[in-house]
C-alpha cells in the first residue's frame, strides 16, 4: 500500500517527540491522530493541518479513554496503520524517598498507558493482518539511572513488553519495536532543566555526539521503523542516542579537543 493512505495514532503527541513525529508522518502522506491530555495544545497544533491531522482528547491511563479515541480515529480515517506509544512522564527522587504515588503515576503513564493502548490497536491490527507499533523506551531502560527508579523501570519494562508483543504477533502481520532515546531537547528536558534537576554538562561530556538530540531526529527513526522500509525488523530496540549506549563511558586519555582526529 502507498504510504500516503496510511493512518498513525501518536499519543502525547502535543508537543515534543510525539509532536515532532505527528509532522514527520504528515510531511511523509499519512493521516495522523494526535492523542493527548493536552488537548487545547494538541488542537492548537492540529488546527493548520486540519486535512491530516485529527486532535483527541486522550488520557492513556484510563482504558475507557483509550478505547474511545481509538474508535473515533478509526471512524476518521477508516483504517490504523500504526501506533506510536509516546506519552511518557517522569519523576524525580532518591529511591529511599520516592512516594507509592509517584512511583504508581510513573507506571501508570509510560507502562499501563503503553498496554492500553498496544491493546487497543492489536484488535484493529490483527484482525486486517497488519501493522507497526513503535514503543517509546530510553537509554535508562538498560541502566542504573540515579533519582529515576519509576522512570527507568517503566522503560524496562517497556523493552520486555515490546519484545513479547513481537513475537506473538510477528506471524500475523503486526510489527512492534521500540526506539529508545538519549537526551533530546523537548519541554521534558527543559522543565527538570530548569528546575534545577538535571546538568546537562555531565550528559554531554557522556554523550558521544556531544549534544542533545532534535526531537526531529527522534522522529525519523519512529517515521522508518512504522514505513514499509521496517517490513522484517520486529523485537528491535533501535537507540537513537549520539553513541549514549555504545560509549563504554571512559574518555580519552589525555583528553582530545573535539573535532581533532
Ligand atoms: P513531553 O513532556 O515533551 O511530552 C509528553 C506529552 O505526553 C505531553 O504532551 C503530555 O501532555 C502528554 N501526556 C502526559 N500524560 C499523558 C496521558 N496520561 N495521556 C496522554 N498524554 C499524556 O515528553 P517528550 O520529551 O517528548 O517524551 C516523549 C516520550 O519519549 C516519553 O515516553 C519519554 O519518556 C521518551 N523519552 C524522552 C527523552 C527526552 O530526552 N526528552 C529521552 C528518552 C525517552
Amino acid at each position: 500500500m502507498s504510504q500516503e493512505n496510511k493512518t498513525v495514532l501518536i499519543t502525547g503527541a502535543a508537543r515534543g517527540i510525539g509532536w515532532a513525529s505527528a509532522e514527520t508522518f504528515a510531511g511523509r502522506g499519512w493521516n495522523v491522530t494526535i492523542g493527548d491530555v493536552d488537548i487545547a495544545e494538541a488542537e492548537k497544533r492540529a488546527a493548520p493541518h486540519a486535512e491530516r491531522m485529527l486532535a483527541l482528547k486522550l488520557d492513556v491511563t484510563d482504558s475507557a479513554s483509550v478505547e474511545k479515541t481509538f474508535a473515533e480515529s478509526l471512524t476518521h480515517w477508516g483504517r490504523l496503520d500504526a501506533l506510536v506509544n509516546n506519552a511518557g512522564i517522569q519523576r524525580h527522587s532518591p529511591l529511599e524517598d520516592l512516594t507509592f504515588e509517584n512511583w504508581s503515576k510513573v507506571l501508570d503513564i509510560n507502562l499501563n498507558g503503553s498496554f492500553h493502548c498496544l491493546k487497543a490497536a492489536a484488535r484493529i491490527m490483527l484482525a486486517q493482518g497488519s501493522g507497526a507499533v513503535v514503543n517509546l523506551a530510553s537509554v535508562a531502560a538498560t541502566r542504573g539511572a540515579a533519582g529515576r527508579a519509576p522512570y527507568a523501570a517503566s522503560k524496562a519494562a517497556i523493552v520486555s513488553l515490546t519484545q513479547t508483543a513481537a513475537v506473538e504477533w510477528a506471524a500475523r502481520g503486526v510489527r512492534v519495536n521500540a526506539v529508545a532515546p538519549g537526551y533530546v531537547e523537548t519541554d521534558l528536558v527543559r522543565t527538570v532543566i530548569a528546575e534545577g534537576r538535571l546538568d546537562t554538562k555531565p550528559i554531554l561530556d557522556r554523550t558521544p555526539a556531544r549534544r542533545l538530540a532534535d526531537p526531529q531526529e527522534i522522529a525519523k527513526a519512529i517515521f522508518f521503523l512504522c514505513s514499509d522500509e521496517a517490513s522484517y525488523i520486529t523485537g528491535h530496540v533501535l537507540h537513537v542516542d549520539g553513541g549514549f549506549e555504545a560509549d563504554f563511558g571512559v574518555p580519552f586519555f589525555p583528553p582530545r579537543e573535539v573535532g581533532k582526529a
